[in-house]
C-alpha cells in the first residue's frame, strides 16, 4: 500500500543548511524584496509578491553538522552582509600571523616565507558551525522557512525535471517495522531545487548518476579532515595565528597535511587532512591525527590543555576538472556538492557562499520568467565558471592530480602552475577514483604482513590522544538507536571474503568513529560485521573509500548525527 504523504509546495527549496544554501536563500530574499520595491517605486514590471523559500537541514539545528578548518576569505560574506562586522558575525580572529612548515618525525623546518596561495592577509579564523548558525538566524529573520531535523531521502521528478525532494520517514524500527510514533516523510515540491548537501551528499550522488552530470569529468577526489578544538593555557597560541604543516605523520605518497588555527578565548583548532587516494590499507586517518598531536611542536601547543570538541568530515579536492555539470531542469548544485573547494588555498567557504549568491541571482531571473528549465538555469554555471570562482579553480586546475606523483614533484609543479597562472599543465591530468588507489595488504607489506592491531604504533593516553569512542563522545553525536542502520552494506559476503583477504577490511580503520567492527564468535571464531551506526559522524569516508564500493551512506532519521558548536 502506498503511504499517504503530506505535500508541501514551496517556490524555492534549498537542500542542506550549510553556508552555500543559507547564503543563497538570504540573498534571494533580499533580491526579491529589492525587485518588488523597485516595481512599486517605478510602477513598471510585475512584483513577485510572496515567494516561499525553504531550507531543509538533516541536523538537529542549523550549524550542528557544519565543520571546517577554517580560515575564511570574507569576500562572499561581505557581498552578502556588507556590515558583517557590525552585525556581529561570529569570527574568531583576523589572521595576524602565519607560517608553513615541514614536520619531520621530531623536528620542524619552517618555510622562510608563506607561499602565496597560503597567504591569509585579511582572512579570518572561523568556526563553521558558529558561522552557519548565525546565517541560519539571519535567514529566519528574513522569513525563510527552515526545517531542521529533516533529511531529504529521495529526489522527486515530474516530466523529467527535478520537482523537489521527499524527506525521510520517522519512527521506523530496526527491522523496517512502523513504530507507534511513525510519521511518513513529506513531499516538498518546488519550482526550483538547489542542492547544497555538502561533500558526497547522498541525493547529489543519486542525481549525478541519474542525470549523468559527471560525464566526461574526472572522478571527484576527497580528503578526510579529522579535527579537535582544544582549550589551551592563556597566551599559549594567539588568536589569529595560522600554522599549516606538511610531512609527518604522512608519508610523501599521502596527500594532506596538518593545521593549527588560533581561535578566540584561548581555543585552538587542530586537525589533519588525509587524501582518500592513499594506498596503505592499514592507514587510519584518526590514528594519524593522534600521532600528529604527539609531534613535539604540536604537543607543546596542547600541553596542559583540554580537548573540547571532535569531528570529521570529507572535503572534495578534485578541483576544476572534477566539477560535475551544475544545472539541470528544475535545479542546480552549489558549494561542496558542486566541488568548489580550492585545494591549493585549503579554502572553500568563500567559493561555496559565492555559488549560493550566484544561484540566488539565477533563481530570481527564473522566477521572473517562470522558467526553470536547464537552459534558463545554465546562466548560473556560466556566471560561476566565468567569474572569480571559476578563474580561481581554473588557475590551479591540476593541483590535486599532480600530487598523485608524490609530494615533492607536486610541490614544484603546483608552485609553478600557480606562479605562471596555470600556463604549465594546461591540459587535464587524469585522475582515478579514490578507492581504486588502495593497495592490497600483500602489495604494501609483503607476505609477512602485520595485522592492523600489531601495526598499532601509539597508545591512547586519554589526555592528549584519544581512542575513537572517546573522541565521538566529544562530537555530541547521537542517533535514534531503534532504526535501521543508515550504512547500507550491499553484500556482507564481500566483507568476509575478498575484502578480508585482500585488504583486511579497511573500513575498520578509515572510519574515524569506529562504526565498523568485526566481531568473532566465541565458539566458532566466525567473524561478523557489527555496525555501531549511532557513532556515525556523517563524514562519508566509507562511501568514498570502500575498495568494493560496498558501502552506501544514506541519511539516518532526521536530527541524528553530530552536534557541533565549535567546529
Ligand atoms: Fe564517516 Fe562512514 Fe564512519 Fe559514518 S560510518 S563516521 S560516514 S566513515
Amino acid at each position: 500500500m502506498t503511504e499517504e504523504r503530506e505535500i508541501l509546495e514551496v517556490d524555492v527549496l534549498f537542500v542542506g543548511g550549510g553556508v552555500s544554501c543559507l547564503s543563497g536563500a538570504i540573498h534571494l530574499a533580499n533580491l526579491i524584496e529589492a525587485h518588488d520595491k523597485k516595481v512599486q517605486e517605478q510602477g513598471q514590471g510585475e512584483p513577485l509578491g510572496e515567494v516561499m523559500i525553504a531550507v531543509l537541514e538533516k541536523g538537529p539545528f542549523v550549524g550542528a553538522q557544519a565543520m571546517s578548518g577554517a580560515v575564511m576569505d570574507p569576500s562572499a560574506l561581505k557581498e552578502l552582509v556588507p556590515d558583517y562586522l557590525d552585525k556581529g558575525a561570529p569570527l574568531e580572529a583576523e589572521v595576524s600571523q602565519e607560517e608553513v612548515c615541514l614536520l619531520t618525525r621530531t623536528g620542524r623546518i619552517k618555510a622562510p616565507f608563506t607561499p602565496p596561495p597560503l597567504n591569509n592577509h585579511g582572512n579570518y579564523v572561523v568556526s563553521l558551525s558558529k558561522l552557519t548558525e548565525w546565517l541560519g538566524q539571519m535567514a529566519e529573520e528574513r522569513g525563510i522557512n527552515i526545517f531542521p531535523g529533516f533529511a531529504g531521502v529521495e529526489i522527486l521528478f515530474e516530466d523529467g525535471a527535478v520537482a523537489g525532494v521527499r524527506t525521510g520517514d520517522k519512527g521506523i524500527g530496526p527491522d523496517g517495522e512502523k513504530k507507534p510514533n511513525f510519521e511518513p516523510g513529506i513531499d516538498l515540491k518546488a519550482k526550483v531545487t538547489v542542492f547544497g548537501e555538502g561533500p558526497r551528499g547522498s541525493l547529489t550522488k543519486d542525481l549525478i548518476k541519474k542525470l549523468n552530470l559527471a560525464e566526461g569529468r574526472n572522478p571527484q577526489s576527497y580528503v578526510v579532515g579529522v579535527k579537535e578544538v582544544w582549550e589551551v593555557p592563556e597566551g599559549r597560541f594567539k588568536a589569529g595565528r595560522v600554522v599549516h604543516t606538511m610531512g609527518y605523520p604522512h608519508r610523501s605518497d599521502t596527500y594532506g597535511g596538518g593545521f593549527i588555527y588560533g581561535m578566540s578565548n584561548n581555543q585552538v583548532a587542530v586537525g589533519l587532512l588525509t587524501g582518500l587516494d592513499y594506498r596503505d590499507p592499514f592507514l587510519d586517518p584518526h590514528r594519524e591525527f593522534q600521532k600528529f598531536k604527539l609531534h613535539p611542536f604540536v604537543a607543546e601547543i596542547l600541553k596542559d590543555g583540554k580537548m573540547a570538541q571532535y569531528g570529521a568530515k570529507t572535503v572534495p579536492v578534485g578541483g576544476y576538472f572534477a566539477m560535475p555539470k551544475l544545472v539541470f531542469d528544475g535545479g542546480l548544485l552549489v558549494g561542496d556538492s558542486a566541488g568548489l573547494f580550492v585545494s591549493q588555498k585549503i579554502k572553500g567557504l568563500h567559493t561555496a557562499m559565492k555559488s549560493g549568491l550566484l544561484a540566488a541571482e539565477t533563481v530570481l531571473e527564473a522566477l521572473l520568467k517562470q522558467d526553470f528549465s536547464e537552459a534558463q538555469l545554465s546562466r548560473y554555471q556560466t556566471a560561476l565558471l566565468e567569474g572569480p570562482v571559476g578563474r580561481e579553480l581554473h588557475k590551479v586546475r591540476n593541483f590535486h592530480q599532480a600530487f598523485q606523483k608524490g609530494l615533492w614533484s607536486a610541490l614544484v609543479t603546483a608552485g609553478f602552475q600557480y606562479i605562471l597562472g596555470g600556463k604549465i599543465l594546461r591540459d587535464r591530468l587524469p585522475a582515478e577514483t579514490d578507492f581504486s588507489h588502495l593497495a592490497k595488504v600483500g602489495q604494501v607489506y609483503g607476505t609477512a604482513s602485520p595485522s592492523p592491531e600489531q601495526k598499532g604504533d601509539i597508545k591512547f593516553d586519554g589526555q592528549r590522544t584519544f581512542d575513537k569512542e572517546t573522541d565521538v563522545y566529544y562530537s555530541g553525536t547521537t542517533h535514534e538507536e531503534k532504526q535501521p542502520p543508515h550504512l547500507k552494506i550491499l553484500d556482507l559476503q564481500v566483507c568476509y571474503t575478498v575484502c578480508a583477504e585482500s585488504f583486511q577490511n579497511p573500513c575498520l580503520r578509515f572510519c574515524p568513529a569506529n562504526v565498523y567492527e568485526m566481531e568473532a564468535d566465541d565458539k566458532t571464531g566466525q567473524k561478523s560485521m557489527k555496525l555501531n551506526f549511532s557513532n556515525c559522524l556523517h563524514c562519508k569516508t566509507c562511501d568514498v573509500k570502500d575498495p568494493f564500493e560496498n558501502i552506501n551512506w544514506v541519511p539516518p532519521e532526521g536530527g541524528g548525527g553530530p552536534k557541533y558548536t565549535k567546529m
